[in-house]
């Protein structure tokens, strides 16, 4: 592990949300010497993914929520990021003179739309029953209204309205945390060559050096990889702790003319909702956004993508425009799952069909926690990775516990130790004892084409 100081040079390997937060952490916390490398101009294209953008973190919104189970450090953790959140509100508006050109004084990253969990069943599941406890623990159970509380009826569904959450701006939260990281003294390489790191070396005198697409040779003092569903493919040293998956996005385009719906539908009027993620119906919405786009992802099952990557099958990401294999289309039992969703709750919709679909790529650990740590047998090598698809709502925190690993504190702080290299024996590993034999393998699935968008068509069925 590098020992630190203020002129380290220390290289990050990705501008999402792992990248680009502890960027700007350590510039906050004096390193003169950071770059962050992306083979995606992230900055031009302000991450939206409507430009061509393709990483988890380029996406329209993001739920935050402070509903963890019996998590409480992430619920702790998220709820300093609300603080951090807010800030961010506040920022834009009043210091909207230094906004990067995707932002405008009038936008708001984070909103506070409250968060609706159905079950589709007459139970709540053990997840809610574990978080109302904790909430309970935190004084912040009045937050939470149960439909069976005394004073709350929502019909037949068990369902939990929590008050605290929402979602946040997601591309548009990533280019302001960029433009801070910029202000900050942070330095960019964002291009499909000069950014675009091939491999990763050591010198001869034993310093960490990455090799970019342009042939060139970068050395450091230290290389952070944040490299999303790409880092497994960087090193291979993170075979059985991370596995890249994907996650299904459908939206919807409410058209113009229908003022009525853009009411109903907006953020000041309609929540966040999850439906049946315990029964396994996996579908989370949001309300629409300042285009009239309603965005409904399905997660009931994670698809992975096996191909070779240097003598290795391992799962990598496969993308609308920047892999070299492109996909565009989620599998039919994807777009099955969320037309079931939308006929049951959201009929009215029903009429428009779907208008874009997208395979978003998570970085999954064996057990759903983080990964950052130095990588074990490479010198100044550190990963900060495997979000596991709950990264997001950390974005202005997260940099703030990572610096204090990179500093060589892991052991001594509560993130540093959940967050650290592991290895698991245990037969269930978040499905990643399934590899390439299991059933979630993008290319044993029967795909959707855009006939499959209408609600009318019958091809859907599986
Ligand atoms: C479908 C989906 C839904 C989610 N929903 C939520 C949610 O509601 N709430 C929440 O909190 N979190 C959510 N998450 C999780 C969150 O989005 C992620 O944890 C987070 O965005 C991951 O950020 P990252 O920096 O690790 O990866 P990414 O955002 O994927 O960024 C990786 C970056 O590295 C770059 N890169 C990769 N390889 C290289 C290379 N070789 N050279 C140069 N650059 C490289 C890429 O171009 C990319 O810009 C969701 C994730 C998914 C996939």
């Amino acid at each position: 592990m590098p020992r630190l100081n203020p002129n380290s040079k220390i290289l990050i390997v990705g501008s999402g949300v792992f990248g680009i937060s502890t960027a700007l952490w350590l510039a906050r916390s004096g390193y003169r010497d950071v770059t962050v490398l992306d083979m995606q101009d992230t900055e031009t294209a302000g991450y939206d993914p409507a430009v061509g953008i393709d990483s988890a973190s380029a996406d329209i919104n993001k739920i935050i929520r402070f509903s963890y189970g019996e998590e409480i450090e992430y619920q702790r953790l998220a709820t300093q990021a609300a603080g951090m959140w807010d800030e961010w509100n506040r920022q834009i508006v009043e210091e909207s003179e230094d906004l990067p050109e995707s932002l405008k004084k009038t936008d708001k990253l984070w909103w506070k739309s409250g968060f609706l969990r159905l079950s589709t069943t007459g139970e709540l599941g053990e997840f809610e029953l574990k978080t109302l406890r904790n909430m309970e623990r935190e004084g912040i159970r009045d937050t939470q209204f149960r439909s069976d509380d005394t004073a709350e009826r929502f019909g037949v569904h068990k369902a939990v309205l929590d008050s605290t959450a929402g979602f946040v701006e997601a591309y548009k939260s990533c280019a302001f945390a960029l433009c801070l990281a910029k202000k900050a003294g942070v330095k960019f390489i964002l291009h499909p060559m000069q950014g675009k790191v091939v491999s990763l070396d050591v010198t001869q005198e034993g310093k960490p050096a990455i090799k970019t697409a342009d042939g060139l040779t970068h050395e450091g003092d230290l290389v952070v990889v944040a490299g999303g569903g790409w880092t497994p493919s960087l090193i291979p040293e993170a075979d059985g702790l991370l596995e890249t998956t994907a996650g299904s996005i459908a939206t919807i385009q409410l058209p113009k003319d229908r003022p009525d719906l853009w009411e109903r539908f907006a953020p000041e009027n309609f929540p966040v909702v999850t439906w049946g993620m315990k029964e396994g119906k996996g579908i989370y919405s949001f309300p629409r956004d300042g285009n009239g786009v309603i965005k409904v992802g399905y997660r009931g099952t994670k698809w992975t993508n096996y191909d070779d990557v240097e003598g290795r099958r391992i799962s990598v990401p496969k993308t609308e425009h920047v892999t070299e294999k492109k996909e565009k289309n989620l599998p039919l039992t994807s777009i099955a799952a969320i037309k079931e969703y939308i006929s049951v709750n959201m009929p009215e919709l029903a009429e428009f069909g779907i208008s874009s679909t997208k395979l978003c790529w998570y970085t999954d650990s064996i057990d759903n926690s983080f990964v950052v740590d130095f990588v074990p047998g490479r010198p100044g090598l550190a990963i900060a990775s495997g979000g596991s698809g709950h990264g997001f709502k950390f974005l202005p925190i997260l940099g703030r516990e990572v610096v204090k690993i990179l500093e060589g504190n892991g052991n001594e702080t509560v993130y540093g130790n959940m967050w650290r290299w592991r290895h698991s024996t245990t037969p269930k590993r978040n499905g990643l004892e399934e590899g390439e034999d299991g059933p979630r393998v993008l290319a044993k699935q029967k795909m959707s084409s855009e006939v499959d968008w209408s609600f009318l068509s019958g091809s859907s069925k599986l």
